[in-house]
């Protein structure tokens, strides 16, 4: 605000100049001599101080700016390290780097240049319409038609433009699904052939959003271009000298007088274009402002208080009667009960949907059972420190993230002071420390950049990572086909290696990982349906019998125990 107001009275004595010379011009005109270098100098200091209030006034927005955009990103960030993992599973990358990089960027404009701006722009026109007015009301009222002129054609171009805006929203999704649908069916379109259908969708969707899109802009281009063409300094001027000429004629006024308002009126245009402008990107960043407040309001996962906090006794995980729902109102797991001895191995198969990946989140502390407990070493989750946690429970995923950092970070990110030595013990016994050697940097080939992997090699990495926490719990989502063969039998080797003496939970996808667990759990819709051995189970002769002869699930993993 203060800094708007530095703009406005800085760009208000800016434009002295303008007055002095159509105060000399016009003296001179009537031949009155006047003292010219009074008025020079005047006019020049009053310049130079509005040119010192602008730049104060943009120096306090920018310095109010850096200060509110990086509070903003230490808050956004600080709330990101808060909020349950599982709220990640359900946004893209892209989506939180908006909010976090695109939105703050977007009200970093705003609070940096739109005060000023408006300060500026506000400054200009009211000190012209001011002076305008006062030296001759009428001729003012005139020449300034062509401005609520402009906002009476923008007015109609709004209206125009929303009655198709609904029509044009809706195209726009078709055309974006169609886009999708599209992309996905080109392997099945480039392996049968059948181009001419799949594009017949896409087509028939790009030519409706085309005309859509005419439909929308066609009044607004028509009003807008009016609007526009009303402001242009040459129609103003045009307006000055026909008033002018009109005025003169009928000795209203002199022709001496006439001249301020060609030079002062046409200068009116630019800041009022910019204030139109102006007040349109204030829209988007309302928009901005919008996200990043969500962003900030994102529910955390609830940490114990320090007094509260409890230290598990061993590794033994329970799961006790536990629902969880992603909504409210429909449960996706329902009353699971297991038990994880330390040492064992438990596999939880079932057809896909039926909540395995839920069951392994849950664990995890993605997010809280919203009913039931989840236990280890008899202490519930909710309340162990997160850092105790995950040192306790490690996770190789099938969707790998790897940040943009170098490889050894990738590998050390739960252990930041881990040495080379460990790092590289992580990655052999992953089976990736060759490959990485091989890296144009090594382990300093920062991923994404030089370090380009395949998605079985990114998997490795990632086991990498949970090797060098040596974690006594393991939960593993089995890698389905995405790895080709041979990664897939250096991933496997890594992670049987890896496995021993853990707690493992494993979805399992792999029929010899299931053969060998000493349990096995069938989830079948939310609940579990079977439970047992490996011949306990197919002497049930129930779904798991049925899964297994269809060959529906398929990784060695072997055993230890210790007594908990
Ligand atoms: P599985 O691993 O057995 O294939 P999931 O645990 O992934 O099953 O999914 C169980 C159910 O929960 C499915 O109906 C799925 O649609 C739903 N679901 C999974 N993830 C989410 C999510 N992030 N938001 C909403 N629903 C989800």
């Amino acid at each position: 605000m203060a800094a708007a107001v530095l703009a406005a009275l800085g760009t208000m004595l800016t434009l002295v100049p303008l007055a002095a010379i159509a105060q000399i011009a016009s003296d001179a005109l009537a031949g009155v001599k006047s003292d010219v270098w009074r008025v020079l100098g005047v006019s020049l200091g009053a310049m130079f101080v509005g040119m010192a209030l602008v730049f104060a006034g943009e120096l306090l927005a920018h310095v109010a700016d850096n200060s509110l955009t990086s509070d903003l990103r230490v808050a956004v960030a600080k709330r990101l390290s808060q909020v349950p993992l599982g709220w990640f599973v359900n946004r893209s990358s892209g989506e939180v780097k908006q909010a976090m990089q695109d939105d703050i960027a977007t009200l970093h404009s705003l609070t940096a240049h739109f005060y000023t701006a408006v300060g500026r722009a506000l400054g200009a026109i009211a000190i012209s319409v001011v002076y305008l007015l006062a030296l001759d009301w009428r001729m003012a009222l005139i020449t300034l038609l062509p401005f609520p002129g402009f906002f009476l054609f923008l007015k109609r171009a709004m209206k125009a433009s929303g009655a198709n805006m609904n029509e044009f929203v809706a195209r726009l999704g078709r055309i974006n699904s169609a886009t999708v649908e599209f992309a996905g069916s080109m392997p099945v379109v480039k392996a049968f052939g059948d181009g001419g259908r799949a594009h017949a969708g896409f087509r028939d969707a790009v030519d409706a959003f085309a005309q859509a899109f005419t439909d929308f802009t066609r009044p607004l281009v028509i009003s807008m271009a009016h609007a526009h063409a009303l402001i242009t300094p040459v129609t103003v001027l045009g307006v000055v000298l026909a008033s002018g000429a009109l005025f003169v004629g009928m000795a209203w006024t002199t022709s001496a007088q006439v001249l301020p308002f060609a030079l002062v009126a046409p200068g009116i245009c630019a800041p009022l274009l910019l204030l139109h402008t102006l007040l349109h990107d204030l829209q988007s960043a309302a928009g901005a402002a919008q996200r990043v407040i969500v962003l900030l309001d994102t529910p955390t996962l609830p940490q114990p208080a320090p007094a509260l906090q409890q230290v598990p006794q061993c590794n033994r995980v329970r799961f006790e009667q536990v629902s969880y729902g992603y909504a409210q109102e429909h449960a996706v797991i329902r009353d699971i009960n297991m038990d994880l001895q330390p040492g064992t191995v438990t596999a939880i198969v079932g057809p896909s949907g039926a909540g395995k990946s839920t069951l392994a989140r849950l664990l995890l502390r993605f997010f809280d059972p919203t009913q039931g407990r989840i236990t280890l070493g008899g202490v519930d989750l909710r309340n162990m420190d997160s850092a105790v946690l995950y040192q306790r429970i490690g996770f190789v995923l099938q969707e790998v993230r790897l940040i943009h950092a170098s490889v050894r970070e990738n590998i050390a990110l739960g252990r930041l002071n881990a040495s080379q030595q460990d790092i590289e013990a992580a990655a052999r016994a992953s089976n990736i420390h060759e490959r990485i050697l091989a890296l144009p940097r090594g382990y300093d080939s920062v991923v994404g950049e030089d370090a380009q992997l395949s998605g079985g090699e990114r998997q490795r990495v990632s086991i990498a990572r949970a090797v060098l926490l040596d974690p006594p719990v393991l939960v593993l989502d089995e890698a389905t086909a995405s790895a080709d063969s041979e990664n897939e039998v250096a991933i496997q080797e890594a992670l049987s290696r890896f496995a021993q003496g853990r707690t493992l939970l494993v979805i399992a996808h792999r029929l010899d990982t299931v053969m060998h667990a000493d349990q096995i759990l069938v989830l079948e819709s939310g609940v579990i349906s079977e439970q047992g051995q490996h011949a306990e189970l197919m002497a049930q002769d129930g779904l798991y019998a049925r899964l297994w002869r269809m060959g529906g699930c398929a990784a060695s993993s072997q055993k230890a125990s210790t007594p908990c």
